[in-house]
């Protein structure tokens, strides 16, 4: 199934909702497809403009779905339909929910030492029988790297959900795609942090009202400097608007 894409800055988003996203990966995964999934929100977006690497790996995705607020009013303010947010954790929790049923094997790697064990917990609480196959931070050098690929590798996983942050996740997934030979893997940031509870997503309603990217911004100084991506990314949406 192929669906209608809008490219925001180059990028190549689909348009098409939560449902029909994991209908997409379960077909990949029954089809053990060897598929990289982005997801993509503004400053993902913004970092593509000046990182070719990453443009030509989201340009190459087997599917890039709208992680965001700012890049589903993209499309909109490109004139395209976009019918709903799909953020990579909600992709990941639908996934993950429906793996017991389906019978499939998950990978957490990423995130400081301990916390994929916490999400694996976690996900074993919310989803019985589901079988999370394997645990690997995501700090390690590159001599690492091989036995980090053989563990995977061994696992045998269907889903790999991988929370380097970006761009590393997005490098690493397509630099390790046909050693890897998982059918989906998808980049998923913070997702394994929030799910072990070291990390808060936004309460309801600010996502509801479009605010999530206000409420990470503040939570996390950190990130606060990130925020100026957003009016960069408007502004540069805009100026690509054709009159
Ligand atoms: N991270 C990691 N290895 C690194 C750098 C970051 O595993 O070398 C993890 C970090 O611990 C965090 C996630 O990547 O869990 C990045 O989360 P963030 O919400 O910042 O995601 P982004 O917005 O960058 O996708």
């Amino acid at each position: 199934m192929s669906f209608p894409i809008v490219e925001i800055l180059g990028v190549p988003v689909a348009s098409l909702t939560m449902q029909e996203a994991v209908e997409q990966a379960e077909r990949w995964m029954d089809e053990r497809h060897c598929a990289l999934i982005a997801t993509a929100n503004a400053e993902m977006i913004m970092n593509a403009t000046h990182d070719a690497e990453l443009l030509e790996i989201l340009r190459a995705a087997d599917l890039v779905v709208p992680d965001g607020a700012g890049t589903v009013w993209a499309a909109h303010h490109l004139g395209h339909a976009m019918p709903e947010r799909v953020a990579g954790y909600d992709l990941a929790q639908a996934l993950l929910k429906r793996a017991p049923e389906k019978n499939r094997r998950v990978f957490f790697f990423g995130s400081a030492p301990g916390v994929a064990k916490k999400a694996k917990q976690k996900a074993e609480a919310l989803y019985p029988g589901i079988q999370v196959v394997g645990v690997r931070n995501g700090y390690f050098s590159e001599a690492e790297e091989p036995t980090i690929i053989r563990e995977i590798r061994e696992a045998q996983p269907d889903l790999l959900l991988a929370a380097l942050g970006v761009p590393k996740q997005e490098k690493w997934l397509k630099k390790y795609k046909e050693e890897l030979g998982v059918p989906v893997s998808i980049g998923v940031g913070g997702t394994l942090d929030v799910m072990a509870g070291t990390a808060k997503r936004a309460p309801v309603w600010m996502q509801k009202a479009k605010l999530e990217w206000l409420f990470r911004g503040i939570l996390q100084p950190k990130r606060a400097g990130r925020l100026l991506a957003l009016p960069k990314f408007v502004f540069r949406v805009h100026a690509s608007r054709k009159h």
